[in-house]
């Protein structure tokens, strides 16, 4: 690790892996390009290629000593339509098409099969259904238990299982389906760092998954992916219940018209900096890098306002899940990144310093405690504010001001390092346990100038919760010139 390694970017980027990422030599270039999140997508392929898949991902980290984690992403109950006989099926607009359970019509109409029965018991005349991401259009003009039958207001060529979705209708689907059970079963004894919610429409539907991850005696961060209508409605509640968001503008932009993305973006961002929750932009950040080695102009803007707004990471799905150019796309996310923060305090008003004179109790101590911490290193160009912690708490506190000096996170907890690969501006380092309070400041420095992050006579403010491993209050602050206890 070279001294440098402090100062390095601080967005934080997750990029998905796929057919296009699954072999070593590609993986170990996207580490040096800047992945510090692998997203594995439940959506495609089987348990047995993701375990594989993770296993290497772990090992190339290791040996590149870097920290990556992996973010399991399950499908969540997205409907999608069954098989389609002679397929593609062409759809023109104005005529009449029978979408059926058991995929035969009791009208003898054209028939798509739709094996989702909760589904077409919820849906009413009148709805309208977007089929392949949108491109196809129909509405609803007859409903009854077992089939749907709809008119096409927008033709086009169907194939097989392609995704269905009723942007206005409140869907009664369980958020967890068999499917999701089995990959989460699987994602827990991978020991994943975080599990991926979709189509998350309340804070129940995360409570629903923290019992069940609890009931199966795993332990993993959950983020919600906010991409139904139903979510921004309840987005205060769906923050506080998760360890992360994904602003999933994919499934968002069908939920809602797409010239409403970008507000909601932008809002859902502010929400989660204010409450210290590590926030991800995702979805055609650079899309046009799926076929070519450069993006578009606008692409390089919408990750650039993405960070300057406040994105702790920005995602990349198919660019580098099954994209020509996966390193690349990491490459340029990365350059594009370090631009954007060159100019982030400039374009950050002061006002945007959380102060929160709403919070109370030992999350206002852990803030003022953060706030000066973030205003002392600052006045006496601290190298580093360091930041010990067993479960991650007092790194996000101090992360959540976005201080211009580096952030190091000092942890003897494995599961916290990893996570921390989430969360804006965070380098993690691993120490050994400690036992009193000189042995912390001992270890902490020694740690930091063994990685050649800090070197004699550099000032470091240290931040911690006492006692440690409590959890969940930040309330002690030391001022710390590297060396000056004989410690090296
Ligand atoms: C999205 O819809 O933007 C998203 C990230 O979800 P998925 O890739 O699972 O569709």
């Amino acid at each position: 690790m070279s001294p440098s390694r402090i100062a390095t970017k601080r967005t934080k980027i997750v990029a998905t892996l796929g057919p296009s990422s699954h072999d070593e030599p590609t993986i170990r270039r996207m580490i040096r390009a800047g992945m510090d999140v692998a997203r594995i997508n439940f959506s495609h392929g089987d348990q047995q290629a993701h375990g594989e898949t993770i296993a290497l991902v772990r090992r190339i980290a290791y040996e590149e000593g870097a920290v990556v984690a992996i973010m399991c992403d399950i499908q969540g109950p997205k409907i999608r339509i069954g098989k389609v006989p002679n397929e593609p099926l062409l759809l023109a607009q104005g005529e009449q098409i029978t979408l059926a359970l058991n995929g035969a019509s009791e009208n003898g109409e054209r028939v798509i099969p739709l094996p989702h029965p909760e589904f077409i018991q919820d849906i009413k005349p009148d709805t309208h259904l977007l089929l392949d991401d949108g491109q196809i259009e129909l509405v609803v003009r007859k409903a009854t238990d077992k089939e749907l039958v709809c008119e096409v207001l927008v033709g086009g060529s169907l194939s097989s299982r392609k995704g269905v979705m009723a942007p206005n209708a409140r869907l009664s689907l369980s958020a967890i389906t068999e499917k999701d059970r089995e990959d989460i079963t699987f994602a827990l004894a991978q020991n994943t760092d975080y599990i991926a919610m979709s189509f998350v429409r309340s804070e129940n539907d995360i409570r629903e998954l923290r019992w069940l991850v609890k009931h199966l005696g795993g332990n993993t961060g959950v983020v919600a992916k906010i991409e139904k209508h139903e979510a921004l409605e309840n987005i205060a509640a769906i923050i506080e219940a998760s360890d992360a968001v994904m602003v999933a503008r994919g499934d968002l932009g069908l939920e809602i018209p797409p010239q409403e993305v970008p507000r909601y973006q932008k809002e859902i961002i502010r929400q989660c900096n204010a409450a210290g929750k590590p926030v991800i932009t995702a979805t055609q950040m650079l899309s046009s890098m799926v076929d070519n080695p450069r993006p578009t102009r606008a692409e390089a803007s919408d990750v650039y306002n993405a960070i300057l707004d406040g994105s702790d990471a920005v995602m990349l799905s198919n660019e580098t899940a099954s994209g020509h150019y996966p390193v690349e796309a990491v490459d340029m996310m990365a350059h594009i990144a370090t631009i954007a923060e060159e100019g982030f305090w400039a374009n950050r008003p002061q006002e945007r310093r959380v102060h929160t004179p709403d919070v109370k109790g030992r999350e206002a101590i852990s803030d003022a405690v953060a706030q000066a911490a973030c205003e002392i290193a600052e006045a006496l160009s601290a190298k580093a504010l360091v930041t010990l912690t067993l479960t991650g708490y007092t790194t996000r506190r101090v992360a959540k001001e976005r201080p211009r000096t580096p952030i190091l996170c000092i942890t003897p907890n494995e599961t916290t390092l990893r996570r921390m690969a989430l969360t804006w501006g965070v380098l993690p380092l691993l120490i050994p346990q400690f036992n009193t309070m000189d042995e912390m400041t001992n270890v902490v420095v020694r740690t930091a100038y063994d990685a050649k992050l800090v070197e004699r006579g550099d000032s470091l403010v240290l931040i911690a919760g006492v006692p440690f491993g409590v959890g969940g209050q930040t309330n002690f602050l030391k001022i710390h010139i590297v060396g000056e206890l004989g410690e090296l």
